[in-house]
């Protein structure tokens, strides 16, 4: 096994290192377990493994849950440079990025309306995410049993998958306060449509 041995560290309200994607995702689900004051829903919250290697952990999850709903947690291709391809709509600072589609998944327009209306009524950055490259544990979630309705909240990210990714703390606090807010209304169940 190999690993990037690069130092992780804070500059000004950037946060520079090697496996951001997917750790501070985690960061992120657990600002939000500190942030949930109650919630209507069961809420799981779960900390996947082998994502990058055929959203593996995703798929016994979600199985083994069988949610009505789900948000992933992961982060998004910035592709706010000049020069690059620019296949995706994220850029770093601008809030959390709610995921319209990407190569493993088109989000259910009610989980995209959800997020969105939660996101203005909380007075949060947020902005659509749509990522032509590039997928995340929502690709097998949604496929999971009968049909998950799946979303995405994602932390915009540079130079992913390198030894110094870098996200905008500022993005992380936005999505973790929108993850709260999701986790925090109450949904209808759908097992009904779902028969
Ligand atoms: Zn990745």
């Amino acid at each position: 096994m190999a690993v990037y041995n690069t130092p992780t560290y804070i500059s000004g309200r950037s946060l520079f290192g090697p496996y951001l994607d997917d750790r501070v995702c985690c960061v992120a689900l657990l600002m939000t377990l500190a942030q949930v004051k109650q919630s209507p829903n069961d809420l799981y919250f779960v900390f996947t493994t082998q994502e990058e290697v055929g959203l593996r952990g995703a798929m016994t999850a979600a199985y083994a849950l069988d949610p009505d709903y789900a948000v992933v947690a992961d982060v998004t291709d910035a592709d706010d440079l000049p020069g690059e391809g620019h296949t995706g709509t994220a850029r770093l600072g601008g809030g959390a990025a709610i995921k319209v589609m990407d190569s493993s998944v088109i989000c259910h327009p009610r989980m995209v309306e959800t997020l969105r209306d939660l996101a203005r009524a909380e007075k949060l950055r947020w902005q659509m995410d749509v990522m032509e490259d590039g997928g995340t544990d929502g690709g097998v979630i949604h496929k999971t049993r009968a049909g998950v309705c799946t979303g995405g909240v994602s932390v915009p990210c540079r130079y992913i998958h390198s030894p110094q990714e870098s996200v905008a703390l500022s993005d992380v606090e936005d999505c973790a306060a929108l993850l709260t807010a999701f986790a925090q209304k109450e949904l209808p169940p759908l097992r009904q449509e779902r028969v």
